[in-house]
């Protein structure tokens, strides 16, 4: 069963970690957001792109939720101490894959060959491409300004509300080679349990994805994000509440209004009329086994 993911860092990683585990090698294809991307230290850093690799080949730190298991912050450690800028967390191992990035698309090679490169280097037979090539970048709008996407979200804490979310350089951008066929040639389409507003919405802000999506022929799947109408992690909720009104399944499925069939929600979270069919589960990833589960479940719906 051939798969197409779309999906943001933590809890796009976490799923598509249960989903390589259950499918036959190659069959999946991730899809990345990269409205996230970051220049730090003259680094090109893509932070979803690089959570979902480090979860497929096994080198995530699964307590942190981010980054690499047995990272150490000696250059991070250095640059701060003479002078250079440290607000944006990059761990020593981290930093190896960043310039190695960096290098590659100085020289130009577009991300989603890096990417390539990157994943292969992992031993993945899973597929990671980056939504676009080109540069598209998040900004949220809040009461104290327009900051971009790691400004807020690292920088300030992700303390502000946020009233919109824009997608800069959407308008122009071209979906990644292999991105549509991916999309065209899958038997599913699946979102992950990620942020709809801040990593989904980038994705489906290029035009040629969004309607692939919604020009499909087979089933596309999202899962909730939230449990108990609540985020796992991070602001999705408050997002949600201040954005869409609510945190109820309902509210979750509106973001993804004409794109799916179905939406797989938490147990806690069964009550509310959705306005499209549900899936009711345990969807807390608490360990792969459960991400398995949890993706099995969500296969099923997608057939
Ligand atoms: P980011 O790019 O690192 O912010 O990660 P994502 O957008 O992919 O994932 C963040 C979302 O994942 C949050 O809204 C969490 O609620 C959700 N999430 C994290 N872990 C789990 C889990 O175990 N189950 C579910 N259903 N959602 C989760
Ligand atoms: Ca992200």
């Amino acid at each position: 069963m051939r798969v197409a993911l779309l999906s943001g860092g933590v809890g796009g990683a976490r799923f598509a970690r249960g989903l390589q585990s259950v499918l036959e090698p190659g069959d999946l294809t991730v899809i990345g957001n990269v409205g996230d991307d970051v220049e730090v230290l003259g680094l090109h850093v893509s932070p979803d792109l690089d959570s979902i690799i480090y979860a497929l080949a096994g080198l995530h730190d699964e307590e942190r939720g981010w980054g690499r298991a047995g990272e150490s912050w000696k250059a991070l450690e250095s640059a701060g101490a003479w002078g250079g800028e440290n607000w944006f967390r990059l761990g020593d191992l981290d930093i190896g894959l960043h310039l190695v990035r960096t290098q590659a698309l100085r020289a130009g090679e577009p991300l989603s060959a890096v990417t390539e490169r990157l994943a292969d280097a992992a031993g993945l037979a899973t597929r990671i491409v980056p939504a676009t090539d080109d540069r598209l970048r998040t900004t949220v709008v809040t009461p104290a300004g327009s900051f971009g996407f790691q400004e807020w979200f690292v920088g300030r804490g992700h303390r502000d509300e946020v009233d919109d979310v824009r997608f800069e350089g959407a308008e122009s951008a071209r979906a990644a080679p292999r991105v549509l066929h991916a999309i065209q040639d899958a038997d599913a389409i699946l979102i992950a349990p990620s942020n709809p507003y801040v990593s989904i919405h980038p994705i489906l802000a290029v035009r040629e994805i969004r309607d692939a999506v919604a020009s499909r022929t087979v089933r596309c799947v999202a899962v909730s994000p939230l449990v108990g109408g609540r985020a796992v992690k991070g602001p999705a909720d408050r997002m949600l509440s201040r954005m869409a009104g609510g945190t109820t399944s309902r509210h979750v499925a509106e973001r993804y209004q004409a794109l799916i069939d179905a939406l797989v929600i938490d147990e806690s979270d069964a009550a509310a009329e959705a306005g499209v069919a549900t899936v009711v589960t345990r969807t807390l990833m608490t360990d792969l086994e459960a991400a398995a589960r949890l993706a099995g479940v969500t296969l099923e719906a997608a057939r």
